[in-house]
């Protein structure tokens, strides 16, 4: 099976990484068949930790043991959830400072990046724990002899696959809505970054009744694929790439799953000539979410298509603001850019920072492992300029430090040229004329548009993508509502 991060190894040697096992059915456990996958820092390219590479029949036992525990777990109350998930709240806070280290250690996100996203992980489970009576029915008008009302009612099993690029954020934030609603949830952490995804196991292991939540760690094509296919895991809500979320979708479909998907952007970003180049410039930076996952974010905004009259004040800030990003030791608070997650992926993000000179775009600063670094996966962030539509960095997406930089004139025609790719996750405005951003909004091929924003979402506005970045919708009452079925009702009097 294929190296990542993880070196998944039956019998490899560890480098003397600790070893961890996962939490299945209430019970700290190794895979069925023994294998182990090693987690590497991407800063050191040492190992930092060993853990199971799950085994369909762990699969069985966590399934079974959810099965068990659904029942009670429903049956709980919706309060008696919410007590929990805020006693799970103040265990993460206790331990956040940690946490966030081990994030860094093992995603190389930069430890800054990694303490907003420990301190912004609490919130989003409150939010969950406070809207569980939203799970509610409805009465519908009938004559009087009958009485008609809906009811919600959860799934039951439901699985979170999540990716690499936030490890704790997702692993915490993503089970909170299933469990808020009543279900018992098997969380599959990235095969990169799986050590605080245990780690939260830990926390709740004595908290949640055995069953509740079970911790899978291991490889996608063996124990992601099981997920995705097994007859007992009615409900799947998968965060990850494209391709993946195809599998995971054809995977669900002979057993007619609830499949939502959370996937990849190629998101754009519309500067009009009235804004502050600087300004805006600083906006594009920050859109990149450079400074809190290196770039590898869903929400990167790696497309961004600068009016003619300002191209040159606006490529001046941004490639000064770019340069000036520090590079370094992601555990160093001054550093602003680590190295990228993995091995694969770093070759990966350099081949695109190679098709886009090959293909002719130009490269203005960047791209390359930054001089003073002798190993870890660093990549200088890149910003290419002349870049068309139909070279390959602008078309798909890298999930990495590349700015790719676009001409227009004319606002009907950088509206279908933003809206000319697969993807539909986020886009962007900058303007000063209200009315134009308005319009442009309702024209955008995206689930969420920020107007002068870098980003930045209030709580309970839905996050989701349309087109290929996904289906469903996250962060909101919809996603809380998505892990329950409703069930209609008349009775006749
Ligand atoms: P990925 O698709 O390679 O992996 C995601 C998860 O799926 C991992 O846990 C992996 O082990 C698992 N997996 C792999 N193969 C599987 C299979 N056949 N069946 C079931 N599970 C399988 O994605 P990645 O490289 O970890 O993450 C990067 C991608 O995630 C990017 O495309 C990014 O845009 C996307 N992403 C989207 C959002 C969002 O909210 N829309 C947020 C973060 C990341």
């Amino acid at each position: 099976m294929e190296a990542t991060n993880a070196t998944n190894a039956g019998n490899a040697p560890t480098g003397g990484a600790p070893d961890h096992r996962m939490f299945i059915a209430g019970k700290w456990t190794d895979a069925a068949d023994g294998a182990r996958i090693t987690s590497i820092n991407p800063a050191t390219e040492q190992p930092l930790g060993c853990v199971p590479d799950a085994h369909p029949d762990d699969l069985d036992q966590a399934v079974a043991a959810a099965v068990d525990a659904a029942p009670g777990w429903a049956a709980a109350g919706w309060q008696q959830r919410a007590s929990l998930l805020r006693e799970f709240c103040a265990r993460i806070t206790e331990r956040a400072a940690e946490l966030a280290e081990l994030d860094t250690r093992d995603s190389g996100n930069p430890i800054t990046g990694m303490r907003y996203d420990l301190a912004s992980t609490p919130p989003e489970i409150l939010y969950y724990a406070g809207i569980g009576s939203e799970a509610k029915g409805f009465t519908a008008p009938t004559g009087p002899e009958t009485l008609a009302y809906t009811t919600r009612q959860p799934y039951g099993v439901v699985a979170r696959i999540i990716p690499f690029n936030h490890p704790f954020k997702f692993a915490a934030g993503k089970i909170a809505a299933p469990l808020a609603a009543g279900n018992c949830v098997l969380l599959k952490p990235a095969e990169q970054t799986p050590l605080s995804a245990i780690e939260l196991a830990r926390l709740a292991e004595d908290l949640f009744p055995p069953g509740v939540l079970s911790v899978l760690t291991g490889t996608g094509p063996r124990i992601g694929a099981a997920i995705a296919s097994h007859p007992g895991v009615p409900r799947v809500a998968f965060t990850g790439s494209v391709p993946t979320g195809r599998a995971v979708l054809a995977a669900g479909a002979p057993h007619i799953k609830h499949v939502t998907l959370e996937l990849g952007g190629k998101n754009p970003i519309i500067v009009f000539p009235d804004v502050d180049p600087a300004k805006a410039a600083r906006a594009a930076i920050t859109a990149m979410n450079l400074a809190r996952s290196n770039g590898q974010s869903c929400g990167s905004a790696s497309r961004v298509f600068v009016h003619d009259d300002i191209r040159g004040p606006f490529l001046e800030a941004l490639v000064r603001g770019v340069q000036e990003l520090r590079v370094g030791d992601p555990l160093d608070d001054s550093t602003e850019i680590g190295p990228l997650a993995f091995e694969r992926h770093y070759q990966r993000v350099l081949s695109y920072i190679a098709a886009g000179r090959d293909e002719g775009a130009t490269l203005l600063t960047g791209g390359d492992r930054p001089s003073t670094l002798d190993r870890g996966y660093f990549i200088r962030p890149a910003v290419f300029a002349d870049v068309t539509d139909q070279m390959t960095i602008a078309r798909e997406e890298i999930f990495g430090p590349v700015i790719s930089v676009l001409g227009w004139r004319d606002v009907d025609n950088v509206v279908r040229r933003a809206n000319a790719v697969e993807y539909g996750l986020t886009a962007n405005v900058w303007t000063r004329d209200i009315s134009v951003a308005h319009r442009l909004v309702q024209r955008l091929d995206a689930g969420y548009v920020y107007v002068n924003g870098t980003g930045r979402r209030p709580t309970g506005t839905a996050f989701g993508g349309w087109k290929q970045s996904g289906i469903g919708k996250e962060n909101s009452l919809e996603e809380l509502l998505s892990y329950t079925r409703e069930k209609s009702v008349a009775v006749t009097l």
